[in-house]
């Protein structure tokens, strides 16, 4: 197979314990080798629309040497889709002495769920209207906080619009999924801040992917576009990184990955929802690292998929309610 020449980004190395423990035996030798999730794939795995039926060719092998020279082709292990979901997600940065912060949020609702979800932030965006006086009508935790945007609003009622949509998001129909990462230096330079980019990138992606396809459903991923309306070059040559690792197509589990979407900014309640979570949960961070005085709550979203690389570069898991400060950031904190 030709080596694909398409522009791309190199995933950090990052495998979960149990893959990372996983063996195959060589089907020449016969020998126990260990599998290298980044054995780089001569192509994306991207799946092709099949030109005889309806559906896609979807990559479920991937090739590993032995130590012998041999390849060896090794097959994922599949599991059915149940469904399809749109998994969006939203950005945000912080830099407070000397860290340096950024995350990815991501929001997906059940299919048959959307309906009930878009009619609660409806109703949200309708009295929030009327509170700011025509001022803001779609939901923006940035322009609701903001003096600017709204000028009269107290610090209380901006809250409450942000713990409200919070509430909404706060259902056992949106899935929640969070990473984070951060640099300690005084003065970050552009490509140490591309890697923490990449690596935040990176782990959300996987993360989240392997915890859809576990449970069924196979994930379009959407990222609100870049400000100035062209796509975001960077995603893509990421993912295609992504694709080429034996990791990304591992978890797959043999489901049909689209290609990233870009959308408009708060275009969609999934966007709308991420928007919320990724502010609460940079401000939040924000109020602890500077010793502000905390008024959001990332338990207000209640449970979801937490992921950070802590200061030693290890990324952590650990779901639950409230981002774990203390296990990623070695915050005085709970959790
Ligand atoms: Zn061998």
């Amino acid at each position: 197979m030709k080596e694909s020449t398409a522009k791309h980004r190199n995933p950090p190395k990052v495998v979960p314990t149990e893959l990372a423990e996983r063996l195959f035996t060589c089907e020449k030798c016969g020998s126990e080798q260990p599998i290298d999730w980044f054995a780089k794939q001569p192509r994306p795995a991207e799946s092709i629309a099949s030109n005889v039926s309806v559906g896609f060719w979807i990559p479920i092998s991937f090739s590993n040497k032995c130590a012998c020279a041999h390849l060896n082709h090794i097959v994922i292990e599949r599991k059915d889709t149940l469904g399809r979901m749109v998994i969006s997600a939203d950005e945000s940065f912080r830099q407070l002495d000397y860290i340096y912060m950024f995350l990815y949020a991501g929001c997906g609702i059940a299919g048959d769920k959307r309906a009930g979800i878009q009619s609660k932030i409806n109703a949200l965006e309708k009295r929030l209207a009327r509170d700011s006086g025509g001022l803001l009508t779609s939901f923006h935790a940035k322009s609701i906080m903001s003096g600017k945007s709204w000028p009269k609003a107290t610090r209380a009622m901006r809250l409450k619009y942000i713990r409200d949509m919070c509430k909404i998001a706060n259902s056992k129909y949106v899935l929640r999924f969070v990473t984070t990462g951060s640099l300690y230096t005084t003065r970050a330079t552009a490509k140490e801040m591309k890697l923490l980019r990449d690596r935040v990138f990176s782990a959300y992606t996987i993360r989240t992917l392997e915890r859809c396809t576990n449970g069924g459903v196979a994930p379009t991923f959407a990222f609100d576009q870049a400000q100035n309306g062209s796509k975001n070059g960077w995603a893509e040559e990421c993912m295609i990184g992504i694709r080429r690792s034996p990791l990304f197509i591992w978890f797959t589990r043999g489901a049909h990955i689209p290609a990233i979407e870009h959308v408009a900014p708060g275009s969609t309640i999934e966007s709308k929802l991420a928007d919320c979570l990724a502010f609460v949960t940079a401000r939040e961070f924000d109020c602890r690292i500077s010793g502000k005085n905390i008024d959001v709550d990332t338990q207000w979203y209640g449970y979801s998929q937490f992921s950070g690389f802590n200061s030693q570069a290890d990324l952590i898991f650990n779901d639950g309610v409230g981002f774990p400060w203390r296990h990623v950031f070695g915050m005085k904190a709970k959790r």
